[in-house]
């Protein structure tokens, strides 16, 4: 029998009638002769609630603790797709990440899964009982409770499909599918039939949070494709998977962007070698993950060093930049909190020059500044002003021809 998991977003287990109609789908599917695996996160926004509460509570929250508190919204949500399961006459049995053995480092809330023994789980489905697990979570190598980072359900999907060699994984969310961009900003973005791995990879690390980063890498190394569909509608969703012969090479396949990063700048730093490296390295001991830098060219022997930082690592990051400051004889440690990366991605980009001036020509009809720039060879990134970023998204996704009537093919003025 074919094997689906199907994993179910906050907002498509948000209150009960949501949790009746998930079961009703799992369900069906079942009905229709697939065995079914299902991965729940919890419902609606019950973990950012936690996460307030938690920080109401106490400014120290250990992250053990954190991750035992965050861990029981996914086991509301598991208990009661069960209970709808049942009144549905679906057997039907709920599994933390524990019992579904989802193994993990001892990161905690961050959490990175080492091994899926899934015993429990495959015992189910001979059984003929569905397993529903508690996304987002799993147990570390010491047997504490940890959480994946936030979003981390689609990982838990993954890594099921993966260790079960599923033929299938469906991520069921409040959107019908990926889009040429986020259609809450975009309302006239277009939702893409197929997407490369590739394109996927960069569309979720520049703030695309339809499906979550490492899902997304765990997906492409595990070759298992993944549709994401809605559960409001049902319709097929986007396809992600390995690129093939048939697949579109859009010159731009969708335009995203992310608030999650701040920018740093350290000026008059004096231009010899060796600053880079204390600089880059004091921030690599103290793990804060540093994505863009730009040094500018160095007038009467000084340069200015931006980079930017995850927003939660900012604190750290100021702390060693001012630290260093003083012994490299720099100026100043300046922090830029709103500011918002505008990203462009397509696999055809690689082969039709041209796509950058069309960014940049776009933005500046706009007058929107552009302080940063990063390229890979699928991906163009800005750092704008963060009050502009919406704006950019809609002037880009227009520039490139990506609405309801383009193909994404060309962009929609020169630029090649
Ligand atoms: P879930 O709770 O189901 O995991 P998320 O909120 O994490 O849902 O992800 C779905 C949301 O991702 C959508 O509501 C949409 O606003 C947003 N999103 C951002 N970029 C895109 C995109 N390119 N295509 C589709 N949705 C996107
Ligand atoms: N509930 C977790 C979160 O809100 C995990 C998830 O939804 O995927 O981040
Ligand atoms: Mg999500």
């Amino acid at each position: 029998m074919p094997l689906v998991v199907q994993k179910y977003g906050g907002t498509s287990v948000g209150d009960a009638d949501r949790i009746r109609a998930v079961a009703d789908h799992i369900a069906r599917t079942r009905r229709s002769g697939d065995d079914v695996v299902v991965a729940v996160s919890a419902m609606g926004k019950t973990t950012d609630e936690l996460i307030r509460l938690a920080e109401d509570v106490s400014a120290v929250r250990p992250g053990r603790e954190l991750d035992m508190l965050l861990t029981a919204g996914e086991r509301i949500s598991m208990a009661l797709v069960c209970m709808a399961l049942a009144d549905l006459g679906i057997a039907a049995e709920s599994f933390t990440g524990s019992q579904a053995g989802i193994v993990t480092d001892s990161v905690h809330t961050n959490a990175k899964i080492l091994e899926v023994r899934g015993d429990r789980l495959r015992d189910a489905i001979t059984r003929g009982v569905v397993p529903v697990v508690a996304g987002f979570q799993g147990v570390s190598v010491e047997h504490d409770v940890t959480t994946l980072g936030r979003g981390g359900t689609d990982t838990t999907a993954v890594a099921l499909a993966a260790a079960l060699g599923a033929d299938r994984c469906e991520i069921y969310t409040d959107v019908t599918g990926v889009f040429t961009a986020d259609p809450r900003i975009v309302p006239g973005a277009r939702r893409l039939l197929r997407v490369s791995f590739e394109e996927m990879l960069e569309i979720s690390a520049t703030g695309g949070r339809v499906l979550i980063l490492r899902s997304v890498e765990f997906a492409r190394n595990h070759h298992v494709p993944l549709e994401v569909r809605s559960s409001f509608t049902w319709e097929p969703g986007t396809w992600v998977s390995e690129e093939d012969a048939t697949m579109e090479q859009a010159i731009v396949s969708a335009v995203t962007s992310d608030t999650s990063e701040v920018k740093l700048t350290i000026t008059g730093v004096p231009d010899r070698p060796g600053i880079a490296a204390s600089l880059f390295r004091a921030l690599a001991d103290a793990s804060v993950n540093v994505d863009m830098i730009v040094q500018n060219t160095s007038h009467d022997g000084t340069t200015d060093i931006s980079f930017t930082v995850p927003r939660t690592e900012l604190a750290v990051a100021v702390q060693i930049a001012e630290g260093l400051a003083p012994k490299i004889d720099a100026a100043a440690v300046l922090v830029d909190d709103a500011v918002a990366q505008v990203s462009v991605v397509g696999a055809g980009m690689k082969t039709n020059p041209g796509v950058t001036a069309t960014m940049f020509e776009a933005l500046a009809r706009e007058q929107i500044n552009i302080q940063m720039i990063s390229t890979s060879p699928i991906r163009i990134s800005c750092v704008v002003d963060a009050a502009s970023a919406d704006a950019a998204v809609r002037v880009l996704h227009d520039a490139y021809g990506l609405a309801s009537s383009g193909d994404g093919l060309r962009p929609a003025r020169a630029g090649g």
